[in-house]
């Protein structure tokens, strides 16, 4: 047996852990529902769940919404999350911009803002930046002390037990980065880091489908190429934090030599840093990874064929991952996306012919249903769940002794 099973639970656990369930049920509940519903859905006595919503009330998490209608003999008052009971913010660094979002219990937005980066190497000055541009935003959304938790994601890997960006695939500078205690420093409140791919992967399996989906594989295939996984509705981050390094799956072995220390990486083929880069080899005249979206729109043989190039190598890595993990749906999204149909039907195409009839026919492969919005979605997501699973309650007053 582990030691994790045999550990008891003292009072205030307990306390914590229906404090939990009852904002959890008033979570999942369409509408407002009442204390006697709680009771019955929680399985608590009715004056535990009154003695709790009081708290819950108190600390600002819950609010009455007056009497429900149709209810006979006594009627009951209704309860529901309180909109305005608290704020998270919502934080992306990519290698391209940083984009700051408070978001209220419901991930609707309050206040959003965004910078572009100009130049991404400058690991100092990006930092102070992204610290600045946050500070801005809480100070314009006057949320104030209702700010209860901060959600940070970046490029990765991560090492999530320490809180620290790993490293970053061609930024040197890039290294055993601080971000999570760098944030809470300044700031003081919790902060989370999540690998931006995990991030978009988890707004992918809440909201993406018009119902939850609890095994998913999110392909970013940005500047680097990285997968988020959700395994049973949960991220999968593995041991050291660093699962989903999709960029880093070989798929040709006789390949060019990678930083990682492998061959034949992914990202080198098909990121769309390595797009630009082999245009630049094939003398094709453009800057960004949107001159060559207009370029193959406009009918370029050459970009045409690199593009469907690039998403037969995504298509390979993933026919293995999903071999692997078997999830539900394989969603792409990032920059390659955004040569739509070209890139996309190649990389389904690929994924499918690669996997038996049993296996493929129970996959749905898509594009985002959320674009660039899926990286700042799911990082507010994972903070207002933060918040929901450690509510910050008030401090009883003593009992006077009398
Ligand atoms: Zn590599």
């Amino acid at each position: 047996m582990r030691q994790q099973e045999l550990l008891g639970k003292n009072i205030e656990d307990v306390q914590k852990i229906n404090q939990v369930s009852v904002l959890q049920t008033l979570r999942q509940q369409p509408g407002t529902v009442s204390r006697k519903q709680i009771s019955s859905l929680v399985g608590l006595t009715p004056g535990t769940v009154t003695n709790i919503v009081r708290d819950l009330i108190d600390a600002g998490y819950v609010i009455e919404t007056g009497y429900l209608s149709g209810k006979k003999g006594r009627r009951a008052v209704g309860l529901d999350i309180n909109p305005d009971g608290f704020y998270v913010l919502g934080v992306r660094l990519s290698r391209a911009s940083i984009v700051c979002r408070v978001f209220n219990p419901h991930a609707e937005v309050k206040l959003s803002k965004a910078v572009t980066i100009e130049d991404f190497e400058q690991t100092q000055e990006v930092l102070e930046r992204m610290l600045d541009l946050m500070e801005e935003v809480i100070h314009e959304s006057q949320v104030g002390p209702k700010l209860q938790a901060i959600g940070v994601s970046t490029p990765g890997p991560l090492n999530l037990k320490e809180g620290k960006i790993a490293y970053l695939h061609g930024n040197t500078d890039w290294r055993d980065v601080p971000i999570q205690q760098m944030v809470y420093d300044r700031f003081g409140v919790s902060t989370i880091i999540e690998h931006d791919a995990n991030a978009a992967a988890l707004a992918e399996s809440l909201f993406g489908n018009g119902g939850e989906i609890d095994n998913l594989f999110y392909v970013a295939v940005g500047r680097g190429i990285g997968a988020g996984i959700v395994i049973n509705g949960r991220i999968h981050h593995g041991s050291l934090g660093t699962a989903g390094l999709l960029g880093h799956v070989c798929v040709d072995y006789n390949g060019p030599k990678c930083e990682c220390g492998g061959t034949g990486c992914l990202t080198n083929y098909a990121s769309s840093k390595s797009f630009v880069k082999r245009m630049k080899q094939l003398g094709i005249a453009g800057e960004k990874i949107e001159d060559f979206v207009h370029l193959a729109e406009a009918g370029h043989p050459v970009v045409q064929e690199e593009v469907k190039q690039a998403a037969h190598h995504t298509g390979v890595a993933v026919a293995s991952a999903v071999n692997l993990l078997n999830p539900q749906v394989v969603v792409f999204g990032d920059e390659m996306t955004w040569f739509d149909s070209l890139w996309f039907e190649t990389a389904k195409e690929t994924v499918l012919s690669r996997l038996a009839p049993e296996i493929s026919k129970g996959v749905d492969v898509k594009l985002s249903s959320f674009g660039q919005e899926s990286f700042l979605l799911g990082t507010g997501a994972i903070a207002i769940e933060h918040v929901y699973q450690n509510p910050i309650m008030k401090d009883k007053p003593k009992e006077l002794n009398v």
